[in-house]
């Protein structure tokens, strides 16, 4: 069992695969020049596997592929078919571009929920976001996996300003489809142009919603970090993310694992502990990973302490979103 000192145990590692990318986002990758881990530098998915094991073998029930961009990596159908032979519950979260060349590989894996990051309905609104004209080819793989009926929950960044106007349409996208919407609170990381006055929040989500609909909240799971919420009639449902105005520390069992083979014990420590060197040294990693979550700070690594809108996001000593895997 991974716990920490206040006793929370973790039993649910995200791993990110790399921090290449096939996307742009502008508030998730740093806005000076970027230059991606070169792969050597990366676990391999011996690697991968390895540690992946030695966190099972400690309780971890379920593992979330992230990165970057997860299905950017060349080896990414190896990795993800070795740890569907884990006793996992596996997840993926992705741009959803590559999903329909790996869907037999993410079926075969046993995967059976997929988040797509899809941050507007409207095309050019999201080569604006993304600096990608794929727009079509996202929304047809979302068809695809609805089609195939696997579970599909949409992470989209509210940004004031940006695409907080569309939040009914995604809500409309709800009534006849079986997706879960999530609204998730733009976060500040190195270099992503956060400042308070672009954040969107947990209260303005929920009042832009119902001056629309009937909104009724749904008890979620205990590790949840999404507050859950349905609309009646509608096939689908949606959730909030409130990491800014309403964390869910207290119940967090999450560990990261950074493509670079580093434990992140929450996802805005300033701290790492390096796996995937002394791996490569023979040495054992579980009193590692055991220090490393012990060492967890309370709540939100420690540094989002003040109230959000007199952060200063510049003064966070943490890695950007894409080299972190969110
Ligand atoms: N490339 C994949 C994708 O976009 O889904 C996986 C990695 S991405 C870093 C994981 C999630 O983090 C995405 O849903 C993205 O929208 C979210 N994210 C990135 N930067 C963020 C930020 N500054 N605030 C809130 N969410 C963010
Ligand atoms: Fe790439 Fe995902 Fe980050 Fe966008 S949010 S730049 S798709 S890793």
């Amino acid at each position: 069992m991974i716990a920490d000192s206040f006793g929370r145990v973790h039993d649910y590692l995200r791993i990110s695969l790399t921090d290449n990318c096939n996307f742009r986002c502008f508030y998730c990758m740093p806005e000076e020049e970027y230059d991606f881990t070169p792969a050597s530098r990366l676990m391999q998915t011996d690697e991968i596997i390895k540690l992946a094991k030695v966190f099972v073998s400690q309780g971890v029930k379920k593992i979330r592929l992230t990165g970057g961009e997860p299905l950017v990596r060349k080896d990414a159908a190896a990795i993800i078919s070795a740890l569907g032979k884990l006793p996992v519950e596996l997840v993926i979260t992705t741009n959803g571009t590559r999903v329909a060349e790996m869907l037999p590989v993410l079926k075969e894996a046993g995967i059976k929920t997929i988040n797509i990051s899809l941050d507007t309905l409207q095309a050019e609104k999201f080569m604006l976001i993304t600096r990608r004209d794929v727009f079509h080819q996202v929304r047809s793989n979302i068809e695809l996996l609805l089609h195939e009926k696997i579970t599909v929950k949409i992470n989209m960044v509210v940004m004031k300003g940006l695409n907080d106007g569309e939040i009914k349409d995604f809500i409309d996208w709800t009534k006849h489809n079986p997706i879960q919407i999530r609204f998730i609170e733009f976060m500040p990381f190195s270099g992503n142009k956060w400042t308070s006055n672009k954040m969107f929040s947990l209260q303005e989500i929920l009042t832009a919603v119902e001056k629309d609909f009937t909104v009724l909240p749904v008890e979620g799971a205990p590790h949840d970090t999404a507050k859950h919420f349905m609309i009646p009639g509608h096939e689908g449902s949606f959730a909030i993310i409130s990491t800014m105005t309403a964390p869910f520390c207290s119940t967090c069992n999450r560990m990261r694992l950074t493509a670079d083979g580093k434990l992140k014990n929450c996802l805005f420590s300033n701290g790492e502990t390096d796996l995937l060197t002394a791996l490569r040294n023979d040495e054992d990693v579980l009193p590692l990973i055991m220090a490393s979550i012990w060492e967890k700070k309370k709540a939100l690594g420690g540094q989002l302490i003040s109230h959000f809108e007199s952060l200063d996001a510049a003064a966070i000593n943490n890695r950007s979103m894409i080299t972190i895997g969110g």
